[in-house]
């Protein structure tokens, strides 16, 4: 394929659904974008974890999603993390597709912010982006740590199917035909945990900056911090994101 002036620093897109085995939105994605070819890239789209789809649950025995680099003799998430890195490897740029659990709104997940992730950026939806190599919190085994040209796009409203559908098929299609959207986006690092000490005292939102009075509440003295993950752990309230 030849390169213009414009092109992108990458042409082969490796799409992964269902790296938590409940997120069945990646299906969609698998069965709409197995593979193919266009004038600007080729793509083709794998499951992450096949068995945790099938039975529609997160995992079966560890986390994928924190399992990487895996294990070739580990759990059944550690050895398919093992077996997945050559794939993740052989692609230009990976995309993960994700759906939260909660009412968040969608953002993405990068390792680091490059000329490819920028591309991507313009032509995808988010206005929230956690950029990982300024801070990973408490987090490991990341396949975005693991991977550094993967990329996680998280879709909120795990339940609404239809309509995350819709939003990864936009997102997808301008992608892969160079659509510009025009939306700006605000970067994160993770920065703390919130603990659990503090739930119910105050009403925090997904990607809402902490009022000053809240800041007061939890004894911190930074000020352009953010939740995310409300809800979602059950050894914390929820993930501060701090502004970068
Ligand atoms: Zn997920």
């Amino acid at each position: 394929m030849s390169n213009s002036i414009n092109s992108p620093h990458f042409q082969d897109i490796l799409f992964v659904g269902c790296t938590h085995g409940d997120e069945q939105v990646g299906r969609y994605v698998f069965d709409t974008y197995s593979c193919g070819r266009n004038e600007y890239y080729q793509w083709k789209t794998i499951i992450g974890n096949p068995e945790a789809m099938m039975l529609n649950t997160r995992f079966i025995e560890t986390d994928l999603n924190r399992s990487f680099p895996g294990n070739p003799t580990g759990t059944y998430e550690e050895r398919r993390a093992h077996q997945l890195i050559p794939h993740l490897n052989q692609a230009d740029m990976v995309i993960d597709i994700h759906q939260s659990y909660s009412t968040t709104p969608d953002f993405m997940i990068v390792n680091d912010w490059t000329p490819d992730i920028e591309e991507i950026d313009h032509y995808t939806h988010f206005e929230n982006i956690i950029v990982l190599s300024q801070g990973v919190g408490t987090y490991s085994g990341l396949m975005q740590i693991e991977i550094p040209h993967a990329t996680a796009f998280e879709y909120g409203r795990q339940l609404d199917m239809e309509d995350a559908r819709r939003r990864v098929q936009a997102d997808i299609e301008s992608i892969l035909n160079k659509k510009p959207t025009g939306i700006k986006s605000k970067h994160f690092a993770f920065w703390k945990d919130l603990p659990l000490e503090f739930k119910g005292q105050t009403e925090i939102d997904n990607f809402v900056r902490l009022t000053d009075e809240q800041r007061k509440l939890f004894g911190i003295t930074e000020e352009n911090i953010y939740p995310t993950f409300i809800g979602g752990y059950p050894d914390k309230w929820a993930v501060l994101l701090k502004v970068i």
